[in-house]
């Protein structure tokens, strides 16, 4: 049986393709191996789906951390209505497409002076994470002789339950803790304060969760609303929607949430906040099954009755997959032969990096056909936090080449 994400990509002539082009024929475009290849159409087709089940007034944010290439960038900002930046690179790149500063959002802990004067500068919104930097960023505006856009960002008083990264609730180096929000709110001063944020945890594939995530969300932000001046104009629900990565995963059942945010949308957001923008901040959801890591095979061995493929990348392209990113229990990625496609799945391999580590592994006892040198081998759902969130400096190989097709 192959992953959903595998069927996701077309076949060319027996072989796996991306954006129509069979791997093996983009391998000879690119010139070399291994690269990242992300497929347009999937994208477009990715962001429509969440369009149609979100309900109508819910703005769609890009997290940009997820995937900052720019060709993708470019062609998200055709798609949805901002960006989420999290650093002064993203911001730059952001402010390269046809997005208005007052569709980008500047969040993250530890935003330096510079950065936030940047962002000020900029007229972007700047997500206040703490007291400090509420401080720093009207000191700025005063110095600029301008009157930043602010959020607050929330740290809320529960944890959403099946995150597989958590970011909200209990002690976080994220946001402003619920409790305290009223006092930090006193010092607002000349600041142009638009509304909250809530971000409470990543890879979540529970709607049910997801759904309650956001329902607390909205209460709180209805107490929190008291202390603010006048009518609230911003709500950031977060988003945290998961992608499934191993077999056993379920995809998320995108038609219950959205289900649910147009109920809460009804009953708890529009009654009481008639004027605010309300968004949906995903990443990871957008992006992160339109990809692929596409290495060649270098080598295969057997040893003492397991068979190694070895290929040319490894973790530190792809650091995820080797399941060294956070992830307390390595599972499998989904993993195919793209110039074998079609050919039966009948030996189990490991496949493996170049890195001198035993930590280098792309797959462990992956069922697939019969492969060797020069056979292309892809790992799935590389759309998100793949390149730009590993290691890439680690033995120094050289950087492997992203394409948009
Ligand atoms: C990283 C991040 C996101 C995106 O998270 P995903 O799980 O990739 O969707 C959204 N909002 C903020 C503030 C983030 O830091």
């Amino acid at each position: 049986m192959t992953a959903p994400s595998v069927d996701a990509f077309g076949r060319v002539g027996g072989r796996l393709a991306v954006g129509g082009v069979p791997v093996d024929r983009l391998a000879d475009r690119v010139g070399s191996t291994p690269f990242f290849a992300y497929d347009r159409e999937l994208v477009s087709t990715r962001v429509a789906a969440v369009r149609t089940a979100l309900p109508e007034g819910i703005h769609l944010s890009y997290a940009v951390k997820a995937n900052p290439m720019p060709a993708l960038l470019a062609h998200m900002s055709g798609l949805v209505d901002g960006l989420d930046v999290a650093s002064s690179g993203e911001l730059r790149h952001a402010l390269d497409t046809p997005f208005g500063p007052d569709r980008i959002s500047f969040a993250g802990p530890g935003k330096t002076e510079a950065e936030l004067a940047q962002a000020v500068a900029a007229g972007v919104m700047v997500e206040l994470e703490s007291a400090t930097e509420l401080r720093r960023v009207r000191e700025i505006g005063e110095r600029a002789g301008l009157r930043p856009v602010v959020a607050l960002r929330v740290n809320p008083d529960f944890a959403v339950r099946g995150s597989g990264m958590r970011l909200g609730g209990g002690p976080q180096q994220f946001g402003v803790d619920a409790e305290r929000v009223p006092s930090v709110l006193a010092e607002l001063g000349d600041l142009d304060f638009r509304g909250f944020h809530v971000f409470a945890g990543s890879q979540n594939l529970s709607a049910e969760s997801l759904a309650e995530a956001q329902r607390r969300t909205v209460e709180l932000v209805r107490g929190l609303s008291d202390h603010v001046p006048g009518p609230l104009r911003y709500l950031n629900l977060g988003g945290g929607f998961g992608i499934p990565y191993a077999a056993r995963d379920t995809p998320l059942d995108l038609d219950a949430v959205g289900g649910n945010l147009a109920t809460l949308m009804e009953d708890g957001i529009r009654p009481h906040h008639p004027d605010a923008r309300v968004v949906v901040e995903l990443g990871r959801y957008l992006v992160g099954e339109a990809g692929i890591y596409v290495t060649r095979v270098v080598d295969r061995k057997e040893s003492r009755g397991t068979t190694f493929l070895v290929v040319d990348g490894g973790l530190h392209h792809q650091l995820a997959a080797s399941g060294n990113f956070g992830q307390a229990i390595r599972r499998n990625y989904p993993i195919a032969v793209a110039d074998r496609i079609e050919e039966p799945r009948d030996e189990t391999v490991d496949v493996v990096g170049c890195l001198c580590t035993p930590l280098d592994l792309l797959g462990k006892g992956v069922e697939l056909p019969h492969a060797g040198p020069g056979d292309l081998v892809c790992v799935f759902q590389a759309g998100a936090y793949g390149l730009t969130a590993s290691p890439t400096a680690f033995l120094g190989h050289p950087a492997p080449v992203e394409v948009l097709v």
